[in-house]
């Protein structure tokens, strides 16, 4: 068993995470955080998104998010 590394030998050469290049219907978003003008900032702007057990405090960097 592996953790997920989000693919790191992927995205930084550019690509997406493998799960999120296969999935038909996108349900995957992965981007860069620092840029105001990526997808998945504008999912995290103007999708209903939620984390796993925020109340921990740890700021994991993986939201869940629905229309
Ligand atoms: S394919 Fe997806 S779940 Fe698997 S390591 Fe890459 S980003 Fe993580």
């Amino acid at each position: 068993m592996e953790k997920c590394t989000f693919c790191i030998q992927r995205s930084r050469e550019g690509q997406l995470p493998a799960c999120a290049e296969a999935c038909p219907t996108g349900a995957r978003v992965f981007g860069n955080l620092l840029d105001p003008k990526s997808e998945i900032r504008y999912v995290l702007a103007n999708k209903k998104v939620f984390r796993l057990k925020e109340d921990l405090g740890t700021e994991p960097k993986f939201w869940y998010f629905m229309d």
